[in-house]
């Protein structure tokens, strides 16, 4: 057993097993060819977990965070880091850190093994929506961005800045789109990545959506574990690929009718 397995096995029994998930999840990811190089993110909220946990005392990081996350505890992945490398090196491409109370500081408690280690750029973002999701969405607990090509075309058409358009084109593509997409998609105009702006955008957008499309950019979903994230982002995205197919082969689709998308309902 190598020296990463034997550290991840001092962790909380169900850390250890969404760690391994998150791995899973991330090579799907790269695979798919949705996270080339340091593009994507992750993160889960772990705090649940390390509650009674004894936490050693840790080298401190000063930052400034809104200071009602303090005292959480989050699995997410660094600044610069490459998705493909939680595949088989996810202690150095990924931490877990607990912020300290007064939300002033926090402390990598696990990994960040690779050299100049910093979390996500986009860590404000994150450590919102996880604030948000436990008032709101409890048991929401992992965001995960990332770059599906066919959202992204997508955002770059003229029928993004018509969400229920959007929406409606998507879900009529096929049964699942509509039933495992309920809340649809958000379409979010463009803002700059790791930008206050950004966040609150698509803080706004899960509230009333189950996905965030970055416009030219990637898109965001939010859920229970990071493979039901994933899910929320696979659907989506099958049903952009099937729009753009059809467009590409020169014609309207048909699409599921109205009272086909009501009988869909009793599935929601
Ligand atoms: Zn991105």
């Amino acid at each position: 057993m190598n020296e990463n397995k034997l550290k991840i096995l001092e962790l909380p029994k169900v850390v250890i097993e969404e760690i391994e998930n998150i791995s899973r999840i991330a090579g799907y990811l790269w695979t798919r060819e949705w996270a080339e190089r340091n593009a994507g993110n992750i993160s889960v909220n772990f705090t649940e977990y390390f509650i009674g946990y004894k936490i050693p005392n840790m080298e401190k990081v000063a930052c400034t965070l809104p200071k009602e996350v303090g005292g959480m505890v989050l699995f997410v992945t660094g600044t610069g880091c490459y998705l493909r490398n939680l595949i088989d090196r996810i202690e150095e491409a990924a931490c877990i850190l607990k912020i300290n109370e007064k939300a002033t500081a926090y402390s990598i408690i696990w990994g960040g093994k690779q050299k100049g280690f910093k979390p996500t750029s986009e860590l404000i973002s994150h450590v919102k929506i996880h604030y948000e999701n436990a008032q709101n969405k409890s048991g929401y607990k992992a965001v995960v961005h990332t770059h599906p090509p066919e959202l992204i075309v997508l955002s770059h058409h003229p029928i993004f800045k018509d969400e229920e358009k959007t929406n409606r084109s998507l879900w009529k593509m096929c049964p699942e789109v509509r039933v495992f997409v309920p809340k649809g998609v958000s379409c979010t105009p463009y803002a700059l990545s790791g930008s206050e702006e950004l966040a609150d955008l698509t803080i706004n957008g899960l509230k009333h959506r189950d996905v965030v499309i970055w416009e030219k950019h990637g898109a965001l979903a939010s859920g229970e574990n990071v493979e039901k994230a994933f899910d929320y982002l696979d659907v989506s995205n099958k049903g952009a690929k099937l729009l753009l197919m059809a467009w590409a082969a020169n014609f309207e689709p048909v699409g599921l009718t109205d009272e086909e998308l009501k009988g869909l309902e009793i599935f929601l």
